[in-house]
């Protein structure tokens, strides 16, 4: 059961750990089903799927009368994002986890200038060793936050990585260390953003016990509360 799982990480996760639900590939019904079960945070991955799950639960609270249903879910994101679908996610997220270039960072910064908004955004590292090109190496990161004051719309958060796919466990703890390492030092190379920048987003499902070991401070679990997805 949805819930009980919940209740179960709410109970065992360190007081100061967030705890993300990732209901992507799930049906607005399981969302509400964790809801109902204390759970706030909500991560979906693809742009579509959360512009229409916010509109499914605008439309419920419409049906009911009730426009504070649910009122206070916080909504982030954690795909990969292209520019052009930002209108679709910004105005609904407290926080972009997935920032992987300058350039979708310099986006989402031009959008919040027009929109009036500071967006909360995480950088993501890329250490895991598959074979992909997103995701800023750590020398691009400190540059970046070197640069923060280009980014007027944009704040700060934190990292967020992934570990490689892989059961060799050696290799995850190499990966989480890389990201906290590139953590702690923006945090010691930019002490005037350092009040912001807080979070160290890593943790799935199958390695998050893992993660608590290397300082996570949110983990993002989706198959272990929701169960498997059907792509
Ligand atoms: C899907 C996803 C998760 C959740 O993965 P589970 O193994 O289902 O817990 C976490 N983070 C990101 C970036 C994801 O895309």
């Amino acid at each position: 059961m949805i819930k009980d799982i919940i209740n179960k990480l709410h109970s065992e996760l360190p007081a100061a750990v967030k705890l993300a639900a990732v209901s992507k590939f799930h049906p607005f019904e399981a969302i509400e089903e964790a809801y109902a079960a204390g759970q706030k945070v909500f991560a979906e991955s693809r742009p579509q799927e959360l512009a229409a799950k916010v509109a499914r639960l605008e439309e419920i609270r419409a049906e009911r009368g009730e426009p504070s249903y649910m009122a206070d879910i916080e909504w982030h994101f954690i795909g990969h994002l292209q520019t052009n679908k930002l209108k679709m996610v910004l105005p609904h997220v407290a926080l972009v986890q997935s920032v992987d270039s300058l350039r979708l960072l310099e986006a989402i910064n031009s959008w919040g200038a027009a929109n009036g908004r500071i967006v909360g955004v995480l950088l993501e590292p890329h250490v895991a060793a598959e074979d992909t090109k997103q995701g800023f190496a750590a020398d691009e990161i400190y540059e970046t936050l070197g640069s923060a004051g280009r980014f007027a719309n944009v704040r700060f958060r934190g990292i967020m990585g992934m570990a490689t796919f892989t059961d060799d466990e050696s290799v995850i703890r190499a990966d989480f260390a890389s990201l906290k390492s590139i953590f702690d030092s923006s945090r010691l190379q930019y002490p005037a953003l350092a009040p912001d920048f807080t979070e160290l987003s890593i943790g799935m499902s199958d390695d998050y016990p893992i993660a608590l070991e290397y300082a996570s401070t949110m983990v993002r679990i989706g198959s272990m509360i929701f169960g498997s997805r059907q792509y």
